[in-house]
């Protein structure tokens, strides 16, 4: 179909108020932050989508995908717009964006039950302010929480800044409702838990567009006690200590909702004004006095055990300072994208990888040492570090972080900066056996991995995209790779 039939017969399905066409606009949903500078410097090398459409209900999004799926329409379904692995960026002419920004209604909260139930575009910030108010808290806290959206945060398998305490979003997602290309509509009732067969929340959650559009979402809430909270913080002489700190506290079953260790560089950036070029160790424990108490002591104990690695002790002010200030807003992201407009030739990226306890500083000292040995451009880097900030009982994650002077044409960066560091990251990850992906999605940009991600359990995602979107028309190159994408790609 040609890009002004969709239009026209979009404008059959929807008021002219819910069709977006302006120019501007359409660029802007070409690509996500993965091309943020391309972007901002108007070299994009991607199509523009031909709509952004914003339905204001359930029914809408199945005309929607059906008419999309009649016509082997692309699909891009959008939310909070903070994607950063390429799961917004079109690869097709013919694209819809379906945004949820008109799907943004709080439809309950139940304090007696401690759910909430949210429409897709309700931004996560906004729940989070409502529940503060009455005492409670979603207990998620990404560091895009002022902007990301419930359909994002589920698509993603998002996580928060709290997660040892309150988990992912995996963990919070009681129920859903969301509507498949053909039509469907499933909803997902909220019970406590249920052995009725597989899990099929979970084909959902983690799906970044490429099975469904997600209209409605009921988390868990929590009890919010910020009187109690305690923050605690480290130098440490090497990652090995730290990490060993974080295993103690958190094997021995405890769980301080925040649990960090920075590289010595990554602190830099970070803790300028108290680093002392060490790496930093921080924890914060919250929720109910006793244990808050009980956790602060699992603290002490395990600095204890470590203390031949721990150097001195941080003022537990600084930590919370420096909390507080961690989110970024949409004025932030905006005005980063204008530095980039107006002059910048320096850019920052990270790749989030996991794995068990004994592999991670493995992956964490062969990567630095690999990009340093291999990276060509290694003299354009400013900064390469890393920090670990999502602990569990078998394993932690580890946030590479890089940033560099651009020295090339803006359209070539990510192919000669990021992706040859992402690779290395990647392919060593794989190789001791760790996830490629602890919480950003795979996006475009990992989609070449991602056989090798799972390994012979690919066969089932790829028995679901045949299940749920035998035409294909869902993200097209998020996920599953696509030969038509491979020359956005290298
Ligand atoms: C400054 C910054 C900090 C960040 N910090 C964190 C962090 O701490 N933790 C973390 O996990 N992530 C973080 N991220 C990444 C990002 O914020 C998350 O992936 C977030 O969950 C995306 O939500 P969104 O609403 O912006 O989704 P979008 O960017 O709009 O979309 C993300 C993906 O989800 C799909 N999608 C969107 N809406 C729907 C829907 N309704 N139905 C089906 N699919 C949909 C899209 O197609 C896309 O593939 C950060 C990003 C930025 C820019």
């Amino acid at each position: 179909m040609s890009k002004e039939n969709t239009i026209k017969e979009l404008q059959k399905i929807l008021l002219a108020d819910q069709i977006n066409l302006d120019s501007d606009e359409l660029y802007d949903a070409a690509a996500d932050r993965y091309k943020k500078y391309a972007k901002a410097k108007k070299v994009l090398d991607v199509p523009s989508p031909t709509a952004i459409v914003y339905p204001n209900n359930t029914e809408e999004v199945k005309k929607l995908l059906t008419f999309a799926r009649e016509h082997k329409i692309n699909v891009i379904p959008r939310s909070g717009k903070t994607a950063t692995e390429g799961g917004l960026e079109n690869w097709k002419d013919d694209t819809i964006v379906i945004d949820s920004k008109r799907l943004d209604k709080i439809m309950k909260i139940d304090t007696y039950n401690m759910q909430a139930t949210v429409q897709a575009g309700v931004q996560l910030q906004r729940l989070e302010d409502e529940l503060r108010i009455l005492g409670y808290t979603t207990g998620h806290s990404p560091q895009s929480k002022p902007v990301a959206q419930y359909g994002g945060l589920v698509a993603t398998r998002s996580i928060g800044q709290f997660s040892t305490l309150y988990g992912g979003i995996e963990d919070m997602v009681v129920g859903l409702e969301c509507v498949f290309p053909d039509g469907h509509i499933s909803r997902i009732k909220n019970v406590p838990r249920r052995s009725g067969g597989p899990d099929i929340r979970h084909i959902v959650i983690g799906n970044e567009g490429t099975l469904c559009f997600i209209t409605e979402v009921t988390i868990k809430i929590f009890k919010f006690y910020p009187e109690n909270n305690q923050f605690f913080g480290y130098l440490t002489k090497d990652v090995d200590t730290g990490l060993k700190v974080l295993r103690e506290v958190v094997v021995n079953g405890f769980r301080p909702s925040v649990a960090r260790i920075y590289s010595e560089e990554d602190a830099r950036q970070h803790f300028y004004h108290f680093h002392k070029d060490k790496c930093v160790l921080i924890f914060m424990a919250e929720g109910p006095k006793d244990i808050v108490t009980a956790t602060a002591n699992a603290i002490d104990a395990a600095v204890e055990k470590f203390k031949d690695g721990i150097l001195e002790p941080v003022d537990p002010k600084l930590i919370e300072t420096w909390f507080n200030q961690l989110n970024w807003s949409q004025q932030d992201l905006d005005d980063e994208f204008q530095g980039m407009v107006d002059n910048d030739k320096h850019d920052g990226f990270t790749t989030e990888v996991s794995a068990d306890w004994e592999t991670i500083p493995q992956v964490y000292y062969n990567v630095i040492e690999r990009i340093k040995n291999e990276f060509p451009r290694i003299g354009d880097i400013t900064m390469l570090g890393g920090h670990s900030s999502h602990s569990y009982i078998n394993g932690t994650n580890m946030y590479f972080v890089y940033n560099y002077n651009i020295k090339c044409n803006p359209e070539d960066e990510m192919r000669i900066y990021h992706h040859p560091i992402q690779t290395i990251i990647v392919e060593e990850t794989l190789r001791l056996g760790g996830s490629m992906c602890h919480h950003h999605g795979i996006g475009k940009y990992r989609n070449e991995w991602a056989d090798e991600e799972h390994g012979s359990a690919f066969y089932m995602l790829e028995k679901l995209k045949e299940a749920f979107d035998p035409d294909g028309i869902m993200n097209f190159g998020t996920i599953f790779p696509q030969e038509e994408g491979v020359k956005y790609q290298k």
